[in-house]
């Protein structure tokens, strides 16, 4: 089944239906789903996929209670399905009822308003209009709780948190924070209404929405948000600690664990989120170069000529501490002055191996991870070491754009991108993952054209890969993937316009660049 030619492929988190899928999943299906029947000839249809992109990106948490569809009507294997479906305008959606176990054309919705928070907030009412009987398993109740049923956990000790917003009638926040939260143990969310004067007088709540939160200590605040908007509640309470993202029953991942060797017990590293650690870049470059690339025995031709571009790239912009610089720049002379078009891989590692800590060149060879540590041992780690050495890199460039001159990458403000790209594609062990990151670098990476849009535009790939891959197996429960940076690090990169969640890119740039830059990487923990 091809997706070519079509508007939606299998990267975007909407599930492409067809006629040999779409009655088995919408009939008798455990959540309720909004489908949308297009045609990839239709110029509204194609105009209008980015926002249903978008939108499944947003409800994405919400699938096990709904799920967004798509079913390409122009496609000829779909003619005759599309018929029996009665679709005679594109695009036409049509909601369908959770449990539902005849064939069913589904409820159109027709409304004139297709923006993304007013489907939204559709989607919601569509939820709350199933019966007792209907009502999706895994979806939590969504109406109001009564005061007196909130005020009752004033002091009560209790196994989980319990997080109450309260807000007006007609507000959604509420029931978009509860389904957001659907997905994670350790928590109980509900909703109550501000008309109760006498509740809003006993939480000492001012103004609405707001967010209350008991601890299962018997503990009960205010919740501490920058903002009182759904994302700050939202990614709040999956950060609280003991609040977990449920596992998946079942879904495929690529193989991320990297064969370390060292399977002994590691003792856990405190450590701060809002810093980035040395022991991390250093055990990634570590790891890529005594392990990953050692997995090659020769380097030629392209292979060598990208592998040239990323010790280039690493030994003029890692900002590490001098033995490690030293060591890159030394490799980076021997490459260059190399007349051969064929290295073997076991000559770079003589070189990389070297035991002259004394003549001033070094990198360590433990894995030592402290930002990147997992809560067991396949999770997080070189993967993340990766993306936090690229951004650092990506930071580098555009805080020293000379450190380049005279390597033949000066004038290329994609050189960071291009590179990564080039190291992904033929040497990261990942395969999957190297083609998902192709895919995103052919549809934009070129449009690239400052280092400041190179960083920005590294952030919000990341930020799509995270979103592909929440609730994944391969997502360590402990570090829940979510939008970053979260509001707790960076209040300002957060702003809500019409209802939708927006980033304030030009205070996220800001941020990137501290998170990323030299004097916020923290020495801790290095040899
Ligand atoms: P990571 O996503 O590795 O992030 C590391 C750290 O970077 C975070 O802790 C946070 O501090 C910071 N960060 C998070 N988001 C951003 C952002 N938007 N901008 C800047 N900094 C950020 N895994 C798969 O299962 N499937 C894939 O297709 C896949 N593709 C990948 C492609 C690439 C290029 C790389 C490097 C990794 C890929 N992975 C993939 C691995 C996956 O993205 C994670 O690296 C891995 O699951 C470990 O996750 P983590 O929780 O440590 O956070």
């Amino acid at each position: 089944w091809t997706q070519a030619a079509h508007l939606y492929s299998s990267e975007d988190p909407v599930t492409i239906l067809h006629s040999g899928t779409v009655k088995q999943t919408l009939q008798n299906s455990s959540s309720a789903w909004l489908v949308q029947f297009y045609s990839s000839w239709c110029g509204h249809c194609i105009q209008y996929s980015p926002t249903w992109k978008a939108l499944a990106g947003d409800v994405k948490d919400w699938e096990p209670a709904i799920q967004l569809g798509v079913l390409d009507c122009a496609d000829e294997k779909n003619f005759d399905v599309c018929k029996e479906f009665g679709v005679h305008f594109y695009p036409t959606f049509r909601y369908f009822k959770a449990r539902n176990n005849k064939f069913d054309l589904g409820k159109p919705y027709r409304g004139a308003n297709r923006e993304l928070p007013t489907v939204r907030q559709v989607m919601v009412n569509f939820l709350q209009n199933h019966s007792q009987e209907e009502w999706p398993p895994a979806c939590p109740p969504l109406e109001s709780s009564r005061s007196s049923d909130v005020l009752a956990l004033l002091g009560k000790k209790n196994q989980q948190y319990t997080a109450v917003i309260i807000e007006d009638e007609n507000s959604f926040v509420g029931r978009e924070v509860i389904l957001d939260l659907m997905q994670y143990d350790g928590l109980t969310v509900m909703r109550a209404l501000g008309s109760d004067a006498s509740l809003l007088e006993k939480l000492g709540i001012l103004s609405l929405p707001a967010g209350y939160l008991f601890h299962p200590n018997g503990k009960h605040e205010l919740m501490k948000v920058h903002k009182t908007l759904r994302f700050f509640f939202s990614s709040f309470l999956k950060l609280l600690p003991e609040v977990r993202r449920k596992k998946p029953q079942s879904s495929r991942s690529p193989d991320l664990a990297v064969q370390e060797g060292d399977t002994a017990a590691t003792v856990w590293k405190e450590f701060d989120k809002s810093k980035v650690y040395m022991a991390d870049l250093e055990s990634g470059l570590h790891f890529l170069l005594r392990i990953e690339l050692a997995s090659h025995q020769t380097l030629e031709g392209k292979e060598l000529e990208t592998f040239k571009d990323f010790v280039t790239v690493i030994a003029k912009l890692f900002p590490g501490q001098q033995p490690v610089v030293k060591l890159l720049e030394t490799l980076l002379e021997w490459l260059v002055s190399l007349p051969l078009d064929r290295i073997p891989y076991d000559a770079i590692l003589d070189l990389v191996n070297n035991k002259m800590r004394i003549s001033g060149m070094y990198l360590t060879n433990k894995l030592e991870w402290v930002g990147c540590q997992g809560s067991q041992q396949a999770l997080r780690r070189y993967p993340c070491s990766l993306w936090t050495l690229f951004h650092t890199l990506t930071v580098q460039a555009a805080e020293r754009p000379d450190a380049l001159a005279n390597t033949g990458l000066e004038e290329n403000a994609q050189a960071v991108l291009q590179t990564m790209r080039r190291y992904i594609g033929s040497f990261f062990g990942c395969q999957e993952c190297g083609w998902h990151f192709e895919e995103m670098a052919k549809e934009s990476m070129d449009q690239v054209t400052t280092h400041n849009e190179a960083v920005l535009w590294l952030w919000r790939k990341h930020n799509t890969v995270n979103n592909r891959l929440a609730g994944a197996l391969s997502e360590d429960p402990q570090f829940p993937k979510t939008q970053w940076p979260t509001p707790d690090l960076c209040p300002a990169c957060h702003e809500e316009v019409e209802g939708l969640h927006a980033w304030n890119e030009k205070e996220v740039l800001a941020f990137l660049k501290r998170h990323y830059g030299a004097s916020n990487i923290s020495p801790k923990y290095t040899a």
